[in-house]
């Protein structure tokens, strides 16, 4: 008999047909004689519905009154599947992640999780109920409600998982494992049995967003054995591990990763002295934007041209602030677009191969896209590119790097 950590994301639980058959599927799991934790997200599309509620108040709502409203969708879905628990012969109970006490710092809207009591969870396991807690929220010592970011219920199924120590975390959600690359924009995406914690680290924080980045963080700290499965199909889905499988030839690229939600802006023509990189970023950070990617390089001419990514978001804030640097800088422009994705290949196997560069920037090449930006690390290599060409790259690369499915057929 196990302790097992169950998650149902939005579409899971997007009707009330898909609610009652995720109660027939934990209680199976029940039946079993194991012990269920399930964690649930707000029903798919509720969690926009509730953003752009407030929206229609404010343009930036109060970070504290916003996590107060889209927590909300979560409390539905908790009551929702325990009475279905419940009426098909499952005792269960519903907990807010302020009852359970998932204590969290006060940064609302991206609330870190900072301590989980288990005490309520034990109790109901040990008289054989199904514990069923709200996913993406928490609360601060002073009781204020707070939220995990986007994506958040993941985060919370792998930290329960890890305070309970239980044996598996199961995210269970509308494809049946971790792909090459996002199954809905590459039909050849194949589906992958395991992959590195490192990799999929890389993978979440570049934009598959199958899985919050923070969630494949905390199971790599705690080392929680994580599970992507189909809400749908039975299958194996994909086991993300610590250790690379030492029994197969590790690929080279394990997969491609992409994000439409960055904008480029670069000052140009900067005098090339000492400084200017941080009096150009201070006042972006100042102004709480993040920049991703940076780029800087001095011409001829002795002047720079600085470039850097943020979220497309903040493009227009970060715009006004550049164009304010630039004139006190005595540059000659500011440049912005907001039309770029950024395409990246991963994989632990680039550690011990060479050209891995040259042959995707040759595959891009191929395909006539330009390249605008390029950024490496042990285990990727990124790249701007025009958004229009973004899924016309992801293809060339992913048969590029023999990713397609229909040459892999036996699954290695
Ligand atoms: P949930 O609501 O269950 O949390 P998400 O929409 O957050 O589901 O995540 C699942 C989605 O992630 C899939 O529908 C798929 O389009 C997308 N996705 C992006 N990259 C990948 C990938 N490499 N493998 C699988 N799915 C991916
Ligand atoms: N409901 C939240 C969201 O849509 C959290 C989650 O689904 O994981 O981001
Ligand atoms: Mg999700």
């Amino acid at each position: 008999m196990a302790l097992i950590v169950q998650k149902f994301g939005g579409t899971s639980v997007g009707t009330i047909e898909r609610i009652e058959a995720v109660a027939d599927k934990v209680k199976r799991f029940r039946d079993e004689g194991h012990d269920i934790v399930v964690v649930v997200s707000a029903m798919s599309g509720e969690t926009n519905r509730l953003i752009a509620l407030a929206k229609g108040i404010m343009d930036e709502p109060v970070p504290r009154e916003m996590d107060v409203l889209v927590s909300t969708g979560e409390q539905v879905t908790i009551a929702l599947l325990s009475m279905a628990l419940i009426k098909k012969g499952c005792p269960a109970r519903s907990y807010t992640g302020g009852q359970v006490r998932i204590t969290t710092d006060t940064a609302h809207t991206k609330a870190r999780i900072q301590s989980i009591d288990e005490a309520n969870m034990r109790r109901d396991l040990s008289e054989g109920r199904v514990v069923v807690v709200a996913g993406f929220q928490g609360v601060d010592e002073a009781g204020n409600i707070t939220t995990l970011g986007r994506g958040g219920s993941d985060t919370t199924g792998v930290a329960l998982a890890a305070a309970l120590k239980a044996d598996e975390c199961q995210i269970y959600t509308d494809v049946d494992g971790v792909y090459t690359t996002d199954p809905r924009v590459v039909d050849t995406a194949r589906r992958l049995d395991r992959i590195t914690f490192e990799e999929m680290i890389e993978m979440a924080s570049l934009g598959s967003k199958v899985l919050q980045i923070r969630s494949v963080e905390f199971a790599g700290k705690y080392n929680v054995p994580l599970r992507v499965l189909s809400s749908f199909i039975d299958g194996p889905g994909t086991l993300i591990t610590l250790e690379e499988d030492g029994n197969m030839e590790q690929p080279v690229v394990s997969g491609i990763a992409f994000n439409r939600d960055e904008a480029k802006l670069t000052v140009i023509g900067v005098p090339d002295v000492p400084g200017i990189a941080s009096r150009i970023l201070k006042p972006i950070s100042d102004a709480n934007i993040e920049v991703d990617m940076i780029v800087q390089n001095v011409g001829a001419d002795n002047q720079t041209d600085f470039t850097f990514t943020v979220h497309r978001n903040d493009f227009n804030k970060a715009k006004a602030i550049l164009t304010e640097v630039a004139e006190s800088l005595g540059a000659r422009e500011v440049r912005g677009d907001n039309k770029i994705a950024k395409v990246s290949i991963v994989g632990v196997g680039m550690r011990s191969h060479a050209g891995v560069a040259t042959k995707m920037f040759a595959s891009l090449s191929e395909e006539g896209i330009n390249i605008q930006m390029i950024s490496t690390s042990e285990i990727k290599i990124s790249v701007v590119i025009a958004e229009k060409y973004l899924e016309l790259a992801v293809r060339g690369l992913h048969s590029a790097f023999d990713l397609d499915a229909d040459k892999n057929a036996t699954g290695v």
